[in-house]
């Protein structure tokens, strides 16, 4: 039996290839450079991640490795949303680290989380926030329009990421603020590269491949694709600031996947003011949109 034509979840293409070498699971639109599992996995993949966060994560030392990026997020966010009585809601807020940075921002706090141990976290962390244990879905908070609303290191590993920015669209007031921060798959790609180069001179040297692939690796342009069919605008593709340590122990001492961190960092900037903001090089992506002026929907 023929099988249906796999379509890129970003850009809608049927140009659809496979990732390369070491990716065997994985394919990539040869149009915006998506690379995805194949097949998808099921809702058990769900309940893994859930699993995850509730027993394995190292929250605090994850959240101490972003404080960087908090702040800069909230003072892009403040920019974007510069008036009195702000509502955020992060999705996928976990133990509610960022929520906290963004109260003493001026920010009223409203969460969203599936794992139910963070979920109690957050609620603990901020006794005032609106905290519901669940997914992104058409009606989380009802009569309630958000002007900013959050995504931070979480839709990778969705199954529907376009489902689930249409949602959070809904969910702005007009002329509101998405941010979210993915992985960049370009990097990763050439991260794995050359690990794998590395570990053929010198076998097991270099410790563990620190390369990360989710359900989903976004490049930039899948991204813009993504946004603009979610019905955002003044979509805006940043490198994001560098993490701090360690928390996941990718690198396990290894000296080069340390060096290449940092390296890379300083590579990025640089690529991205000589090519005028259009190279992006850094381990992640922070993208900042806004809902239209105009819509109430
Ligand atoms: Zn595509």
């Amino acid at each position: 039996m023929p099988q249906p034509a796999l379509v890129c979840a970003c850009c809608g293409s049927r140009d659809i290839q496979g990732a390369g070498p070491g990716l065997p699971d994985r394919k990539r639109c040869g149009n915006c450079g998506l690379v995805f599992l194949h097949p998808l996995p099921g809702p058990e993949a769900a309940l893994a991640v859930t699993g995850h966060y509730e027993t394995q994560d190292p929250h605090s030392a994850v959240a101490r490795s972003k404080e960087a990026f908090f702040l800069h997020a909230l003072q892009r966010l403040d920019s974007l949303c510069p008036h009195k009585e702000r509502l955020l809601l992060d999705a996928g807020c976990g133990h509610g680290y960022f929520l906290e940075k963004a109260v003493r921002a001026g920010w009223k706090p409203f969460g969203l989380e599936p794992a139910p141990a963070a979920a109690r976290g957050a609620r603990e962390r901020l006794p005032g926030a609106q905290i519901v244990e669940g997914v992104l879905g058409p009606d989380m908070f009802p009569g309630t329009r958000f002007d900013a609303v959050t995504l931070w290191d979480m839709l990778f590993l969705s199954l529907d990421p376009l489902s689930n920015l249409v949602c959070c669209q809904k969910a702005l007031r007009p002329g509101g603020a998405l941010g979210l921060r993915v992985r960049n798959s370009s990097f990763q790609q050439a991260l794995k590269r050359v690990f794998s180069a590395a570990d053929r001179i010198a076998p097991r040297r270099f410790g563990n491949n620190p390369s990360v692939f989710h359900v989903f690796s976004f490049t930039p342009r899948s991204l813009r694709f993504l946004l603009a069919r979610a019905g955002f605008t003044e979509i805006r593709v940043e490198n994001s600031p560098l993490t701090s340590g360690d928390p996941y122990m990718a690198a396990r001492g290894s000296i080069l996947a340390r060096t290449a961190k940092h390296g890379a960092d300083a590579l990025a900037r640089a690529a991205f003011v000589l090519s005028a903001g259009r190279a992006f090089m850094g381990p992640s992506l922070v993208v900042f949109a806004k809902k239209p002026l105009g819509q109430g929907e």
